[in-house]
């Protein structure tokens, strides 16, 4: 052929009965029901394939012939009307559907909450994530819809995505950039009232930038995506929304600055009127300073306005390793934020000041902005909860990181999205009210115990050959591409098939950064070749995971293990497979035996693959990180301990490492292999059982999303409307209540009064009397406590006794007394502290101020 190429796209026309799949098409919904994904599937199996799992997509492809035969199909048509009444019953809001929980504190139908994150993993049509924050964002909003909350999302539309994978030759990662299409996107254009779009004007430095908006449906809730490519906007600033974490810092500050700024004005604009505002992650920590700009707009000064805005702000940090915060030069950010600052007018100093961290004198913390600007933080596990809190203990400068107000809601997965079809479809059989009870340990631990292990396990195996079916193409697809010679395609060929289910698969897949460590494995090569390479008892392990294209050390870690899985004493038992998705990771969650993850204690945050692997009777082979720490119960999985503390970093990986051979070799191989009459092992069935009951109900999406929303967007509710009455009444008083308290507290002072008592018997109380230099504050503005612990006991709880205030001598200053009704007998640590308080604050030690005596 010659000259130039066009493209001619003949649409098929859907019959009329088949208008709805329209409709299905434009709802995430599809995301997580089987029943949908099965109508495409049946369509046209190979088509559904071919266009990547994309049902509009999908619907521009089909043969007109196929749509004409299947309207005739009777089958086909009641199965379709079966699939439309579930989408409409889950959608209808006079129908309670079985995932509907109570909220308690919060008013579903009033109390909106807008959730702000920079990516979102839904579905493998819609390529707006590049790791665990996204899929985690991207189900948190599958729950809030399945939990009825009132809910709305905010992102950006990126047109090229995050880049997909390729791996060549020489083990290198290729990245591909695809300008989607995007009326090939499950993404609607929101117009205005004469059909216009409507297009968001935000102030950047010498201009503005446009953004119009994208809308995406995730069954009943709605995620907004806004979109800088607008014809009115200069050539060079449309393209700040193209790509996920692409470009320099100038281009990073401009995607945040358009999230959080742009995302305020897109809801204003929408008629929307959030009570509560997440923040997820630091990137969108602009929202805060736009909403504050809108108090100052109704008359509060700004640190009232600061006031307001924060009781109504949440923020969830998630990342423990120092160099994953979002810091900018304080030029640039005062180059992006001269406009806000003087709309609010105050000195754009002020606005750095609370982006200032110790740790990075000089440069603008998004984390610091976050933490300053919201009253309702948590990490993301028990362990990252504390890692975060003293981390961040410098925003509560006299207040313990455990008792800081830092709080913790464990990530979870959204259960119909990453439980595998074969799961669904057994529960569908035996309970069909399953659906409400994914949060019932209970049920779960009666349910699957019920399951014979025949069963369980020859469910398990099936999934694994789908797996390795699947595998197979891909590898051999890659293995062509890169022209790798016959005999090792075929030999690869031999081993990841349907049929070859007798090895015992490792999989490790996530994205390839440093601290996570995916050849801590290596660490040992005689003894993992050795392990590997028995022919009784075959092990595989499976590698899938991008590296950001800056990241140069994640990219060798992608070479060395394609090395690895080329060299001849792991050949064919180490594969590196590429292009790792949302799809590829359903994949490998539910058919691989063990979930490896061996990441740098105490650094993964929580980690959500291995809750994926799970729920679907996978085990977890582990470092106690993040999740895994509160999820290992001794019997469910494996659980390597952090040498962290006890050894410097080098020995230490090697310690771990040989743990993780130790394990292997001499309990996972062995308890994998012990196979009984059946054709398996009893105590690996068992195992896999405890995993899926245990993890399943307590690791859900569903769980967490209940969390957030009776913990922390509840109270968050109450605590803003409280400051917010009346013109924000009370944010101004708490302002002026904080402005005095920062004044007067570094000349406050306490001291005994009197001797505490050593020692009181029986039923006498114990008197304890100190007096309290409050410089110019009044016994109303401070509480005075006394901590009481047992002495014996480690996890006793503590007491805690208020004093009373006395009366005021000038020479002594306040006096303050308590008398402790005599405890139990025993020997007690007691403490007696004051801290500045306020019946408006939102956490007690939110002012981060303390004295002790
Ligand atoms: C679940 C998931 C992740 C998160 O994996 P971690 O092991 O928690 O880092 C990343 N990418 C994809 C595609 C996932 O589905």
């Amino acid at each position: 052929m010659s000259g130039n190429e066009y493209y001619l796209e003949v649409r098929p026309r859907l019959p009329d009965v088949f208008s709805r799949l329209e409709e299905l098409a434009n709802n995430l919904f599809y995301s997580w029901d089987r029943g949908v994904r099965g109508l495409f599937f049946r369509i046209d199996p190979e088509l559904w394939a071919s266009c990547g799992h994309n049902p509009k997509v999908f619907l521009r492809r089909v043969a007109q012939h196929r749509l004409e035969a299947l309207a005739q199909d009777t089958d086909f048509n009641l199965r379709y009307q079966e699939v439309l009444a579930a989408f409409d019953a889950y959608l209808d809001p006079s129908i309670t559907s079985p995932r509907e929980r109570e909220v308690q504190g919060l008013d579903t139908d009033r109390d909106l909450i807008a959730y702000f994150c920079m990516e979102y993993g839904l579905h493998e049509s819609l390529p707006l994530y590049s790791g665990g924050l996204g899929i985690l964002a991207g189900d948190h909003c599958k729950a809030a819809s399945d939990l009825g909350l009132s809910f709305v999302a905010v992102g950006l539309m990126y047109r090229q995505g995050y880049f997909c994978q390729t791996i060549n030759r020489t083990g290198g990662q290729e990245i591909h950039l695809n300008p989607y299409s995007l009326d090939e996107l499950p993404v609607t254009l929101v117009l205005d009232e004469q059909g216009e779009p409507i297009h968001i004007p935000v102030v950047f430095p010498g201009r503005e930038v446009v953004v119009q908006i994208w809308q995406v449906t995730v069954g009943r809730v709605h995620l907004y995506l806004l979109d800088s490519d607008v014809a009115v906007n200069e050539p060079e600033d449309r393209p700040i929304t193209y790509q996920l974490y692409g470009g320099d810092r100038r281009m990073r500050i401009a995607q945040e600055l358009l999230l959080g700024v742009g995302g305020v004005l897109a809801l204003r604009r929408l008629g929307l009127t959030p009570s509560v505002w997440h923040i997820n992650e630091g990137h969108s920590a602009f929202l805060i300073l736009e909403r504050c700009r809108e108090w100052v707009a109704q008359g509060l000064d700004f640190q009232a306005a600061l006031e307001a805005t924060a009781a109504a702000t949440v923020f969830t940090t998630h990342t423990a390793v120092p160099a994953g915060h979002d810091l900018f030069d304080q030029d640039l950010a005062s180059e992006y934020l001269w406009g806000l600052a003087e709309a609010m007018a105050v000195p754009v100093k002020t606005l750095l000041d609370l982006a200032r961290s110790p740790q990075n004198r000089g440069r603008f913390n998004m984390t610091a902005l976050a933490l300053r600007g919201a009253r309702r933080f948590n990490g993301v596990s028990r362990v990252h909860r504390d890692v975060a809190a003293q981390m961040e203990s410098h925003v509560w400068p006299d207040i313990e990181p455990a008792e800081n107000p830092l709080s913790s809601v464990s990530n979870g997965v959204h259960i119909p999205t990453f439980l595998a079809r074969e799961w669904v479809n057994l529960f569908d059989g035996h309970c069909p009210d399953w659906k409400a009870h994914l949060d019932d340990t209970e049920f779960w631990q009666r349910t699957i115990q019920r399951i014979p292990d025949h069963r369980f396990w020859s469910l398990t195996q099936s999934l694994k050959s789908d797996m390795l079916s699947d595998l197979g193409e891909r590898l051999g697809e890659q293995y062509r591409r890169n022209n790798f010679s016959r005999a090792r395609i075929e030999g690869m060929r031999r081993v990841i098939t349907a049929e070859n289910t007798q090895p015992l698969i490792i999989g490790f897949a996530r994205r390839f950064a440093t601290y996570k460590r995916a050849l801590l494995i290596f660490e040992d090569m005689q003894r993992l070749t050795r392990i590997l390479g028995d022919p009784e008892r075959p092990v595989i392990l499976l590698f899938a995971g991008k590296a950001h294209p800056q990241d140069m050390p994640g990219q060798a870690l992608i070479r060395r293990v394609h090395e690895f899985a080329s060299q001849p004493s792991f050949l064919n038992r180490v594969f590196l497979i590429e292009g790792y998705d949302i799809a590829l990771a359903r994949k490998l969650v539910t058919g691989v035996d063990v979930w490896l993850n061996t990441p740098e204690y105490p650094l993964e945050a929580s980690g959500t693959s291995g809750q994926k692997a799970a729920i679907n009777g996978g085990l977890n082979l582990s470092i106690l990180d993040g999740w895994w720490a509160e999820g290992f119960d001794g019997h469910n999985g494996w659980g390597i301990a952090p040498h962290s503390d006890d050894l410097p970093s080098d020995q230490r990986d090697l310690v771990e490492a040989q743990d993780l051979l130790d394990m292997l070799e001499h309990e996972v191989v062995p308890s994998y292999f012990d196979v009984g009459p059946g054709g398996y092992s009893r105590d690996w069935v068992s195992r896999c059982k405890a995993s899926m009951y245990t993890v399943l109900p307590r690791f859900s999406a569903e769980r967490m999303v209940l969390r957030y929303a009776e913990d922390i967007y509840a109270p968050a509710v109450a605590g803003a409307r409280g400051l917010s009455e009346s013109g924000g009444a009370g944010a101004r008083e708490l302002a002026e209540w904080k402005a005095r308290v920062c004044a007067a507290w570094s000349g406050v002072t306490m001291a005994w009064a009197e001797q505490p008592p050593e020692a009181t018997e029986g039923d006498n109380d114990a008197i304890l009397t100190v007096d309290a230099n409050l410089n110019g504050l009044s016994p109303d503005d401070v509480v005075v406590e006394c901590l009481l612990t047992p002495d014996m006991a480690t996890d006793a709880a503590e007491r805690v006794y208020r004093f009373s205030a006395r009366d005021e001598d000038a020479s002594r200053g306040h006096r303050f007394v308590l008398a402790i009704p005599a405890p139990e007998n025993g020997l007690f640590r007691m403490h007696v502290r004051m801290y500045p308080f306020n019946r408006r604050l939102q956490h007690p030690l939110e002012m981060g101020c303390m004295r002790w005596v």
